[in-house]
């Protein structure tokens, strides 16, 4: 599948949900992908990204930011409180805030450098022992104690158990979502993006339909 495929069902989605065109964003998830095919997406004119490692998005972005303007970083994977800097300096949203330990650190951050990417709060709403992410019984209190700090919180991210109808777990994003007036909904991968979209996705994080397989999994 191309770009333009990807593009056209999220879009086919959208009109289904009688949402507005362009309403769910297409994150395209470049990592451990080889720069060729990354440049080829950038050089279609698609300037929206998510990468899950920092130290790997460190390597890569910078240099393409010399030659593409108007970059919009994300950061969809794990993140240690001693690379919060970086992060923040790279990233224009961070969907994986998932601890009170590394919202202080992004507090503490967005005042001294005066700014602060988009948050999103991840939920682990399949209580996956090896999964990140605040228990969805936790969220809400999760929520106003990041609000508390000053953080602004854009929205909610999931990524549902590999084995179960992702559609349930959507749904409970966006009821979370809802009682904590949020309109972020970061949920929706290669195999569910269409669903993601018809239950209110925001942001969808496409990675291996649109780039090919990856060359091994991190
Ligand atoms: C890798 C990754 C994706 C993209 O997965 P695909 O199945 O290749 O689309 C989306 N979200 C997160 C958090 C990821 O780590």
């Amino acid at each position: 599948m191309s770009l333009q495929d990807i593009q056209a069902r999220i879009h086919i989605a959208e009109e289904n949900a009688g949402r507005p065109k362009g309403s769910a964003k297409l994150i395209a998830v470049s990592k451990v992908q080889p720069n060729e095919r990354v440049e080829a997406v950038l050089e279609e004119g698609h300037r929206c990204f998510g990468e899950n490692r920092v130290q790997e998005a460190v390597g890569k972005w910078p240099d393409f930011a010399m030659r593409y303007s108007d970059l919009d970083l994300h950061l969809i994977g794990p993140l240690q409180s001693n690379k919060a800097r970086q992060a923040m300096e790279l990233f224009q949203s961070i969907h994986t805030l998932d601890r009170p330990k590394l919202a202080k650190a992004l507090a503490r951050l967005a005042q001294e450098l005066g700014h602060c990417p988009k948050l999103f709060v991840q939920v682990n709403t399949g209580e996956e022992p090896q999964k990140a992410g605040i228990p969805p019984r936790e969220a809400d209190a999760f929520i106003r104690e990041c609000q508390d700090m000053d953080l602004i919180i854009e929205g909610l991210m999931c990524i549902p158990p590999a084995d179960e109808e992702p559609s349930l777990h959507f749904s409970l994003l966006g009821k979370i979502a809802v009682r904590n007036g949020l309109s972020g909904l970061s949920m929706g991968m290669s195999g569910d993006f269409e669903t993601a979209v018809a239950l209110g996705a925001t942001h969808v994080r496409v990675g291996s339909a649109i780039f090919g397989a990856r060359a091994y999994e991190l």
